[in-house]
């Protein structure tokens, strides 16, 4: 199988200005044509550091993918200098330059020197269209290398690599080898109880690969296997898969690139629940993550923000003897925010967050105590109480995720006993 080497050309790279997410973007879509990826580089806009990184490449890589610096300015360098290093002219592409010139006339805006300069292109290799901007990108077979040239902005490189570059190197991979992957999500368990769960199957890993990754609030394990074919790889992977299902299913909520808030709305979609929410330290956060999704309106009816203890009492009806004798970080506020909530906007579920976000504690509780309602019509109304010892909005994000992590619950059982 052929071996790749990304190389991300730009200053601002360096400065931690802008992250690499075209370097994370090409290897994921690499897998998919068969090719390793063995190194990500990131050179400055400088000609001879860039000239030394390809002599390290070629050594080691067999395709060498370039993003950035194809612009027209005097720092877009990238092309000049793969074209020095091989000894190759750059020309016009005339059917590029042609598209440049046609959108300036539809404009009717004048062209720049600058413009046309985003036509040329190395002498001998294939023009791979921008349809979202100026620069050419440029595909290039030499004896024993493949160099693919992409543009810097993701909106840019993307559709490129998937519609024009993708295609000629599934072409002209030998296909003997393909990569599959699996992502598997994790919440409630964290990234070194996972790892010493499957410690054994960690060390003896050879096909598929085992990887584990700590996200924000939850693990993450990739899956990779190599076959021959695409059932032989997913085959490998559903083995290794149900191994670790046995060991931590219980801690699974999904796989692939679903997030928990998706599935969520998904189980209270096809529950047809209404929700909705009171929110106290979160502040709107929990609400958010149903603003994104089409015909939301069907379950999440809305709900309140209330932060200070007045409009809780004023707003959401929470009574002044909870809050003087509990306090607002309590069982006791905790349940009527999430009782008052859901009577007010008339659904089937309700929700309440409060708690004390950091850095000062309040009511003598510790910074990060956080406690969740759930009412849920026709069912004991119950608050769970929650610690966590992080920075102040991680305790907010954290506190959302864990109020989403709890509705399934509650969902997942209720949906196991109709089963029953
Ligand atoms: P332009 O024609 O816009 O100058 P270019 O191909 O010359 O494009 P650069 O000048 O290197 O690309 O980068 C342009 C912009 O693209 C950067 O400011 C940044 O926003 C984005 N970009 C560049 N490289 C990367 C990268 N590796 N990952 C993510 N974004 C990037
Ligand atoms: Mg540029």
């Amino acid at each position: 199988m052929r071996s790749a080497e990304i190389i991300a050309v730009g200053t601002e790279l360096l400065l931690g200005q802008i992250v690499n997410s075209n370097a994370a973007f090409i290897s994921k879509e690499l897998a998919e044509c068969g090719v390793y990826v063995y190194h990500h580089t990131v050179v400055g806009d400088n000609p001879e550091r860039l000239k030394k990184v390809i002599e390290i490449a070629e050594k080691r890589s067999d395709i060498l993918i370039f993003s950035g610096g194809l612009g027209p300015t005097e720092d877009d360098i990238t092309k000049q200098v793969l074209a020095g290093y091989l000894a190759k002219g750059i020309i016009y592409d005339a059917e590029h330059l042609t598209k440049i010139e046609s959108f300036f006339a539809a404009r009717k805006d004048k062209m720049s020197e600058n413009n046309k300069r985003q036509a040329e292109i190395i002498a001998g290799s294939h023009v791979l269209s921008n349809d979202f901007g100026f620069a050419a990108g440029m595909f290039l077979e030499e004896k024993a290398h493949t160099y693919i040239l992409l543009p810097g902005p993701p909106s840019e490189m993307q559709p490129m690599f998937t519609k024009y570059a993708k295609p000629l190197l599934l072409k002209n991979s030998e296909r003997e080898i393909i990569l599959e992957s699996k992502i598997i999500r994790f919440f409630g368990i964290g990234e070194s109880k996972l790892a010493d769960d499957l410690k054994d199957m960690i060390a003896s890993q050879t096909n598929p690969t085992i990887a584990t990754y700590a996200g924000e609030n939850e693990v993450v394990i990739r899956l990779t296997a190599s076959a021959t074919t695409r059932e032989e790889a997913l085959r490998l992977i559903a083995e290794t898969e149900e191994e670790i299902i046995k060991r931590d299913g219980a801690y699974i909520y999904g796989s692939g690139d679903v997030t928990l808030v998706d599935l969520v709305i998904q189980q209270l979609m096809e529950a047809n629940m209404t929700i909705s929410a009171a929110e106290s330290l979160t502040a709107g956060l929990f609400q958010a993550e149903f603003g994104g999704t089409t015909g939301i309106s069907k379950i999440f009816k809305g709900g309140m923000v209330t932060y200070s203890s007045e409009i809780k009492h004023e707003l959401l009806h929470v009574s002044n003897e909870t809050i003087e004798q509990e306090g607002v970080v309590s069982q006791a506020c905790a349940i009527e925010m999430a009782d008052n909530i859901r009577k007010l906007c008339k659904t089937d579920m309700g929700i309440s967050f409060t708690g004390v976000a950091g850095p000062e504690s309040l009511e003598g509780n510790p910074v990060g105590t956080v406690w969740i309602g759930l009412s849920v019509v026709g069912n004991p109304t119950l608050a769970y109480r929650y610690i966590f010892n992080r920075d102040r909005n991680y305790n907010r994000r954290r506190a959302v995720k864990e109020g989403f992590a709890l509705i399934k619950a509650f969902l997942d059982e209720k949906f196991d006993k109709k089963e029953k």
